[in-house]
């Protein structure tokens, strides 16, 4: 029975609530009048508080990605770059993945990573090894990182994890620091949720992968990852522990995207019936070439098209909730779907254990690697990239560490305070960035656009203050914040 405050993972995704939901999208996919009122629902609206805006449930969701009328589907389009604007102006936060293991005891049939893979190295970083990788990323400039690990109780247990988090939170080298680490790992207890929220981690992130039952036991044979229930229930856990901010993500290719797309809101409405505020972030992976995995075996990947859709399908479903796409996608991909909602991405990434320190730019080991990369440029060319595309490259990571988690980020959001916060935020982080690690053509487009961008803080007493801490910052002072 379909329940979203349910805690039992086959009540709040429930397997027939998907597939009433799929014959629903199915049945009104070419209903323009319903499709319209959808379109009209959920456009930002401007109310005593700020902009705000209604989402969609995942049913009407479900309608509007299933839509088949072109100029319904531009609609759609535009109303994703509308909302994506309101709430997230042209900023983009830049991360990185850090790899600790690969040491993994689970049979994920995608991952190379999968126990049975007898020929890929097997490496574990050791704690001088993560603050050689630290410095190797402070050194491009980054200063917020994903860090992911295999599933191994014996290799990587918590202990470990919990020691990497303190080592990358202690390194201060030159003016670098990484001011936020997210978290990648395996479903575990509250007891361990507890202990990252006490090691400081801005996000928890745990991609469902599938959210169909049957074939996610297929594909994780067996390992802990092959209990369903146990990995589907993780988010409510990580909440238990104190953490306010999670992650979710599913890794399309493996199943029926609309299958997909429909247990992903399902899942952002049960956290939010639950624990009073939707998932921090949602991720957009798809299946790539690995070590010993072939993508072509999955037999739902999805075009490009499709993947922008689905983009936009998101941002005006959960208009509040960043949307993170990784360097799997490539240049033109990423380009297509940055408009549509896309708030934060990689740059720079390396996907093996140890891939920064010692490397340059152009080296890219792949022995260790977890899948190819497909935007394999420099993070200062993804910056002038995108700066030359009319974003701002952000660096921010202020919102954790003034406290504003969970429902108090979601309130920043709504209050439309976000132009005098996120905004001047986003442009002294850059120009930290232009200061210490651009090349020169980057810092020459950079130092025009913090120019121009300072106009459009609407506060003005902000506006004053930003501008002043850009000048401090060339005079060599960091870290400000709003
Ligand atoms: N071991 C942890 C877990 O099981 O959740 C951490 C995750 S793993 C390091 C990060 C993510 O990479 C996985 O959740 C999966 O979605 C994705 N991934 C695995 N193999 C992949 C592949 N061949 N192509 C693209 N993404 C892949």
């Amino acid at each position: 029975m379909y329940n979203p405050k349910s805690m039992r993972a086959e009540e709040f995704i429930s397997n027939e609530e998907i597939l009433n939901t799929l014959e629903y999208a199915e049945k009104n996919k070419n209903n323009r009048e319903l499709i319209e009122q959808l379109l009209e629902k959920a456009k930002p609206r401007k109310t005593e508080r700020g902009i705000e805006c209604a989402g969609l449930s995942h049913r009407e969701a479900s309608v509007l990605l299933a839509c088949e009328i072109p100029e319904m589907t531009e609609k759609i389009y535009t109303l994703a770059e509308d909302i994506k604007k309101a709430f997230y102006g042209n900023r983009i936060v830049m991360f990185a993945p850090l790899y600790l293991s690969n040491y993994c005891v689970n049979q994920c049939v995608y991952c190379p990573y999968h126990y049975q893979n007898r020929s890929i190295p097997r490496k574990k970083l050791t704690q001088e090894e993560v603050a050689k990788e630290v410095i190797a990323l402070q050194d491009i400039g980054h200063k917020r990182l994903a860090i992911e690990a295999g599933e191994d109780p014996v290799n990587n247990p918590i202990e470990y994890i919990l020691e990497c988090i303190n080592t990358i939170y202690s390194i201060k080298h030159k003016n670098g620091a990484i001011r936020r680490v997210n978290v990648n790992i395996a479903a575990t207890t509250v007891e361990n949720y507890r202990k990252l929220k006490d090691a400081g981690i801005g996000t928890y992130i745990l991609f469902q992968e599938t959210y169909h039952k049957e074939s996610y036991e297929t594909l994780h044979p067996a390992g802990p990852k092959h209990n369903y229930a146990y990995h589907t229930e993780a988010m409510d856990r990580a909440m238990e522990g104190g953490i306010d901010d999670v992650g979710l993500g599913v890794l399309f290719g493996l199943e029926l995207y609309k299958y997909e797309f429909a247990g992903l809101l399902m899942h952002a409405e049960h956290l939010e019936a639950v624990h009073g505020v939707g998932p921090h972030t949602i991720s957009v992976p798809r299946v790539k070439r690995a070590d010993d995995i072939d993508p072509n075996v999955f037999d739902n990947g999805i075009d490009d098209d499709t993947f922008a859709k689905i983009i936009a399908c998101i941002r005006i479903a959960v208009p509040y909730t960043g949307l993170i796409i990784s360097t799997r996608e490539n240049e033109s991909c990423r380009n297509k779907v940055l408009r549509l909602g896309v708030s934060q991405i990689s740059g720079g990434s390396r996907t093996s254990v140890g891939g920064y320190a010692g490397y340059s730019a152009d080296e890219r080991p792949h022995d260790t690697e977890q899948f190819d990369v497909s935007d394999q440029r420099s993070l200062d060319e993804v910056v002038k990239w995108l700066m030359e595309l009319g974003y701002i490259p952000s660096f921010c990571t202020a919102c954790y560490r003034e406290g504003r988690t969970g429902d108090r980020f979601m309130s920043l959001c709504k209050t439309g305070q976000i132009q005098n916060c996120c905004h001047p935020n986003a442009l002294m982080t850059l120009k930290e960035y232009l200061e210490d690690y651009a090349s020169s053509e980057t810092k020459a487009v950079g130092e025009k656009l913090i120019e121009a961008e300072l106009k459009n803080i609407p506060n003005e007493k902000a506006r004053r203050l930003a501008a002043e801490y850009i000048e401090n910052i060339h005079e060599g002072k960091r870290d400000f914040r709003f």
